[in-house]
């Protein structure tokens, strides 16, 4: 399989070389140049197999001859060994053809260590075979740093340098990350705030020359392709359990980046029957605005219940574009040069697309914790805040006499426990495995909001 960059400025990668990077050398974001397509009575014959088993047939023609079968198969299986749930990804019922698929029963509680597991796994893989070593820098507003972490620090070949924002993630998400034992590990508490960190590690991709002599940088957040990869498997998986193919499933995203919902819109176009695909958002509403109106004016952020989506442009949605400007590269690169600043909608006809393929809906903290309550009151299941936006944009776009509506519950309750108990619910408790996590020891460095300050850390603590 080969890899393009959604601005047509540089040559095709293979799955390998994408998977070692960041963005695209012209900025862009890399995107297979064809998707794989399943038919429906090969899909139908996947409904006995395992999680594991089912993500080896989604993700190995993406892969190709790479990576042989039996060490990918080996990658995958202990990837989602890694899970307290045999299910992987369990289906709860809500109501009448309403379900919750749980997606926080990974190390890090959140969806983000569906593919952080083989992320890591896959890094440390291809990093042996090759004799090379590389660094991970990345930032976080909370949950892909713990995810990650967790995914690379079994990892040789590995130096993990993760900044977050000082004194502005929660105490669970904050202990989740600086907990994480290993002499590669680093975490960074940089003084300023999320965009801060994510500017200073946009800079230090841009010129990588104070790393040692033969390292190179590598993304861990969505714009890496393999995140989105493996998030493509739990919509075979929900749907199948559904009675799919036969029938179409819908699903409810909450969204921040537009990975998760991205790789909806992949299963789908492999040939996964998709009834409806719903954006979900916070008050940070930028793709509800232009998916319902033509609207892609950027505006102030917000800071709400639901941090993983205070985001004001989500990186993703440029490999979305792609598609919509029939993968022409220089119109991407043109529209993404100007979007969202001096232009703020696109032509009719291919707006058109865009609200045909989604549904969308905002929805504020207040209504998320009534929903939160009120899930509760009917069916005992406490909903992380980003779940109950998902569960909300799902009731108010839903159509009458629609598919069975799945939402995917992206966290679990306890790492959000600010929304639950302004809901008026207990704090919820975190699983066992993570029942001691305030006794750890913590482990971070706080630095200067300031790129140089940041990379000659990296410099000199990157393993000789
Ligand atoms: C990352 C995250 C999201 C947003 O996912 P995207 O792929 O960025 O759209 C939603 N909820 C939670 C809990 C998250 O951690």
């Amino acid at each position: 399989m080969k890899y393009q960059s959604t601005r047509g400025g540089c040559p095709e990668q293979n799955f390998e070389q994408v998977l070692l990077t960041g963005l695209a050398p012209d900025g862009g974001l890399y995107v297979p140049t064809e998707l794989p397509q399943f038919s429906k009575s090969e899909i139908a014959s996947w409904c006995d197999l395992s999680y594991s088993e089912l993500a080896l047939k989604i993700v190995t023609p993406f892969i190709g001859d790479e990576i042989p079968a039996e060490d990918l198969r080996k990658i995958i299986e202990d990837s989602y060994a890694q899970f307290d749930h045999v299910d992987v990804a369990p289906l709860e019922k809500l109501g009448d053809e309403e379900y919750v698929l749980e997606l926080f029963h990974g190390p890090t509680l959140a969806f983000k260590d569906f593919a952080l597991q083989v992320l890591g796994r896959l890094l440390e893989y291809v990093l042996r075979k090759r004799d090379q070593r590389v660094v991970i820098l990345g930032a976080t507003s909370g949950d892909t740093g713990s995810a990650a972490l967790e995914g690379c620090r079994h990892s040789d070949h590995v130096d993990i340098f993760i900044l977050h924002p000082h004194n502005r993630v929660s105490d669970v998400q904050r202990k989740q990350m600086t907990t994480v034992p290993g002499d590669n590990v680093f975490n960074l508490a940089v003084e300023g705030n999320f965009d801060d960190c994510q500017r200073i590690v946009k800079s230090a991709f841009a010129d990588q020359s104070f790393l040692p002599e033969d390292r190179q940088l590598v993304a861990v957040n969505s714009i890496n392709w393999a995140r989105i990869l493996m998030q493509i498997v739990y919509y075979f998986s929900a749907s199948l359990r559904l009675g799919g193919p036969e029938r179409a499933v819908s699903f409810s995203v909450p969204t921040g980046n537009f990975g998760d919902i991205y790789a909806g819109y992949l299963a789908k176009k492999m040939g996964l029957p998709i009834d409806q695909l719903v954006v979900a958002t916070n008050k940070n509403d930028i793709l509800h605005r232009f998916i319902s109106n033509n609207d892609y004016s950027v505006s102030e952020l917000a800071k709400t219940y639901s941090p993983s989506m205070d985001i004001l442009v989500s990186s993703n949605f440029e490999r979305y574009l792609f598609d919509v400007f029939d993968r022409d590269g220089a119109a991407v690169a043109d529209l993404m040069a100007r979007f969202g600043k001096d232009v703020c909608s696109i032509p009719d006809d291919k707006w058109a697309r865009v609200s045909a393929m989604f549904d969308s809906a905002s929805v504020d903290d207040e209504k998320t914790c009534e929903v939160i309550a009120s899930v509760y009151a009917e069916s005992g299941m406490v909903l992380d805040p980003h779940s109950a936006i998902g569960v909300e944009a799902a009731r108010q776009t839903r159509r009458d006499q629609g598919a069975p509506m799945v939402t995917l519950a992206t966290a679990h309750p306890a790492k959000f426990s600010e929304a639950i108990t302004a809901a008026g619910l207990a704090s919820p408790k975190l699983p066992p495995h993570l029942a001691d996590l305030f006794e750890r020891e913590e482990r971070f460095s706080v630095v200067a909001n300031d790129l140089a300050a940041v990379t000659d850390f990296v410099a000199t603590h990157a393993r000789r």
